[in-house]
């Protein structure tokens, strides 16, 4: 079978063959890979700056991006058939005792930092034909989501962020009647997550590079959002033009936007953050001023990373919502490439999201 290996000592990127999977044993599930997205992540890898071979091996399968269709299923497989539609999650847990998160299947909140990622650290990713999968790591898609159900792993890192959205807005014993919200970036996971807050019914602004009479600001309208370039508000203007926002969901990865951002956060707000920033020389900004803010106005800022078994499920609840209600823009972020193509594609982006077709 083909797949397409990573290797950060000769530093290469290139599609290999390889013996494909065994036949599944007990509660195992062999894959054949259908679609595979690829995203910052991939191209920092790519770029090997990130992302470590298996322990013993000097190369590593990309992706972790899956939607994969069931080939074979091993005697004590229970949950899935052949001929379904599967998503897995990426995180696999450490082995720490005293892990509490990963002993529960909670290991997108791990604490030893020893977890594996498939196609990130300390495992191969599934940029192949043939994968095979524990049953208890993969989510069920229906076959409606053929097309877009490889946006279930982006999306589930926003339902997860939404979790915890929900749960600090708990805290409020009264309603706001409509939230506005205020999405740093245009990438896949801000233009998901600017979904995801339009369709719950919030005014909802996203802010990026990219002019205001761009394609991107037309697919943000065609969901219901309003786009701000910083080529015609910097961010320290963001305020004024569109008010306070209840709810920020940063994914940009730059501090110095999201940070310069901050202002903008109303009264009681919650910030979630969910970009990576490069590491670097430690910066300053307004520590006076954002204390007192957060103080006086019971501000939250909340660190979101990964997701667990619920945030994926709901992103399959999600996306079938977003058919229903905005078909055209979901679709238009979705460009398609054979795999002879992944090793230009991990390099550079050439649409939205970038999506590697296998079978
Ligand atoms: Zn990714
Ligand atoms: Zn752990």
């Amino acid at each position: 079978m083909r797949a397409l290996v990573v290797n950060p000592h000769e530093r290469s990127v290139r599609v290999v063959e390889r013996p494909a999977p065994r036949a599944p044993l007990t509660n195992e599930v062999l894959l054949r890979v259908l679609d595979i997205g690829i995203c910052g992540t991939d191209r920092e890898i790519c770029r090997f700056e990130y992302g470590t071979p298996p322990a013993g091996a000097q190369e590593f399968v990309l992706g972790h991006e899956a939607l994969a269709e069931v080939l074979a299923v091993g005697p004590d497989v229970t949950l899935f058939r052949t001929g379904e539609l599967v998503v897995p999650t990426v995180r696999r847990p450490c082995s720490s005792a005293r892990c509490a998160p990963c002993r529960a299947g909670r290991q997108d909140f791990c604490v030893t930092n020893e977890f594996s990622e498939r196609g990130i650290v300390r495992a191969d990713g599934y940029l192949a034909d043939l994968v095979l999968e524990e049953e208890r790591y993969l989510v069920a898609v229906p076959n409606a989501l053929r097309d877009v159900g490889v946006l279930v792993e982006p999306l589930s890192v926003v339902c997860k962020a939404a979790e915890e959205y929900t749960l600090l807005r708990e805290r409020f014993a009264f309603e706001v009647p409509h939230p506005r919200a205020l999405v740093l970036g245009a990438g896949p996971i801000g233009l998901l997550a600017a979904m995801t807050l339009s369709a719950d019914g919030s005014e909802t602004y996203v802010f990026s590079r990219e002019a205001e009479d761009g394609p991107r600001s037309k697919l943000i309208a065609d969901f219901g959002g309003h786009y701000i370039s910083s080529r015609r508000t910097p961010v320290d203007g963001l305020l004024q033009r569109i008010g306070p926002a209840d709810v920020i969901f940063e994914a940009v990865g730059v501090p110095e936007v999201a940070w310069a951002a901050l202002p903008v956060l109303a009264a009681n707000g919650i910030y979630v953050l969910t970009g990576v920033p490069a590491i670097g020389e430690p910066m300053l900004g307004d520590l006076r001023g954002w204390m007192r803010n957060m103080v006086l106005h019971n501000q939250v800022i909340v660190g979101v990373v990964n997701a667990g078994p619920s945030a994926y499920q709901q992103a399959v609840v999600l996306l079938e919502r977003f058919l229903a209600l905005f078909p055209q823009p979901l679709r238009a972020l979705l460009r398609r490439v054979p795999l002879d193509q992944a090793p230009e594609v991990v390099k550079r982006a050439v649409g939205t999201k970038d999506v590697v077709s296998l079978n």
